[in-house]
C-alpha cells in the first residue's frame, strides 16, 4: 500500500495508473475508519482497478464552535485497516497542502438551496467546505467512481448536484448505512458517547425505523403531527432533538401528504451528551 501526503507524489502515482488504463475510486474520509469505512473500500475495489481513500480531517468543514481540534485522529490504524482492506493507496496531505490559500479566502464551492436545510441550518458553512474538499479531491485524484455511505445522506445528495452542475466525469456511488448489532449506525463521533449514553444511543434508529413502518402499514400522512411524536420520543429517551423530518428521497423537499408515488427518507440529528449523531432511513412505498 502506497502512504502520500504530497499532491506531487500523488499526481504522479496516479497518472502512472492513467497511462496504464486503470479505473480509479475514491472514497474520500476524515479517518478513525471503523467498519462503515471499509464497507465502502470492500465496494470500491469491486467497482476499479485501484483504490485510493483519502484521509483529511478538513477544517473548513467545522464550525468555530465545532469538535476539529477533538476529532479522533487514529492514523496507524487506520492504515492497518486500509492494508489489510487492500487498498491501493491512502492519501493524507497537511492542511498546508490542500489550502495552499489562507482557507478564509480561498476559492469555494457553494450547492445553493441543499446546504442550508436540515444539517446545513444548524451547521452554517460546513457543506461549503465538504463540497470544496470533495471538489478538490476529485481534481486530485481524478477518479472514475467515487464511494459515499448513504448515512450522510444530505451531504451524498449535495455532491450529486455539484457534480452534476460542474460535469464532473465520475460515477458517484452510494453505499447503505453500516450497523452496529444494535442497529446504531457506525459513527467516529460515536466514541464521544459514555458507557450510558452508548445503550440509549440506538433509540434514534429504533425512533426512525419505527416511524418508517407506520408510515408504510397506516395510511397517516399527517408528517408534521408524526414528526412531533418522533421528536417527543428522541427527548424522552435522554436526546436534544435537531430535526426528525420526512422528506422526498431524490430532492430532500416537503412531501405532499398523499404522495406515494416517490421515495421518502426519514432523517434525524440529535445530540446524546457530546455527540451529534445522525442517521436516516428511506421508505419505498
Ligand atoms: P467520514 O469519515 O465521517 O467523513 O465519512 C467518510 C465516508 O464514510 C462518507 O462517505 C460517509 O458517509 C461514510 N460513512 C460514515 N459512516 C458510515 C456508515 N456507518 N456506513 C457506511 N458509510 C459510512
Amino acid at each position: 500500500m502506497n502512504l502520500i501526503s504530497s499532491i506531487t507524489e500523488l499526481r504522479a502515482q496516479i497518472a502512472s495508473w492513467r497511462q496504464a488504463k486503470q479505473r480509479i475510486a475514491l472514497v474520500p474520509t476524515m479517518g478513525n475508519l471503523h467498519d462503515g469505512h471499509i464497507s465502502l473500500v470492500q465496494h470500491a475495489l469491486t467497482v476499479a482497478d485501484r483504490v485510493v481513500v483519502s484521509i483529511f480531517v478538513n477544517p473548513l468543514q467545522f464550525g468555530p464552535t465545532e469538535d476539529y481540534q477533538a476529532y479522533p485522529r487514529t492514523l496507524t490504524e487506520d492504515n492497518a485497516k486500509l492494508q489489510a482492506a487492500k487498498t491501493d493507496l491512502v492519501f493524507t496531505p497537511t492542511v498546508a497542502e490542500m489550502y495552499p490559500t489562507p482557507m478564509e479566502q480561498s476559492t469555494r464551492v457553494e450547492v445553493p438551496n441543499l446546504n442550508n436545510i436540515l444539517c446545513g441550518a444548524s451547521r452554517p458553512g460546513h457543506f461549503i467546505g465538504v463540497a470544496t474538499i470533495v471538489n478538490k479531491l476529485f481534481n486530485l485524484v481524478q477518479p472514475d467512481k467515487a464511494v459515499f455511505g448513504e448515512k450522510d445522506f444530505q451531504q451524498l445528495l449535495i455532491i450529486k448536484r455539484m457534480v452534476a452542475d460542474l460535469n464532473l466525469p465520475i460515477d458517484l456511488i452510494g453505499q447503505p448505512t453500516y450497523r452496529e448489532p444494535d442497529g446504531l449506525a457506525m459513527s467516529s463521533r460515536n466514541r464521544y458517547l459514555t458507557t450510558e449514553q452508548r445503550q440509549l444511543a440506538p433509540r434514534l434508529f429504533q425512533i426512525l425505523d419505527q416511524l418508517r413502518r407506520y408510515l408504510l402499514t397506516t395510511g397517516q400522512r399527517n408528517f408534521t403531527e408524526l414528526e412531533d411524536h418522533a421528536k417527543a420520543q428522541l427527548t424522552a429517551s435522554g436526546f436534544k432533538p435537531d430535526y426528525i423530518t420526512v422528506r422526498v428521497a431524490d430532492t430532500l423537499a416537503l412531501p405532499t401528504d398523499h404522495d406515494n408515488a416517490q421515495e421518502l427518507v426519514i432523517l434525524a440529528a440529535a445530540w446524546l451528551g457530546k455527540a451529534r449523531l445522525i442517521d436516516n432511513v428511506r421508505i419505498r412505498f
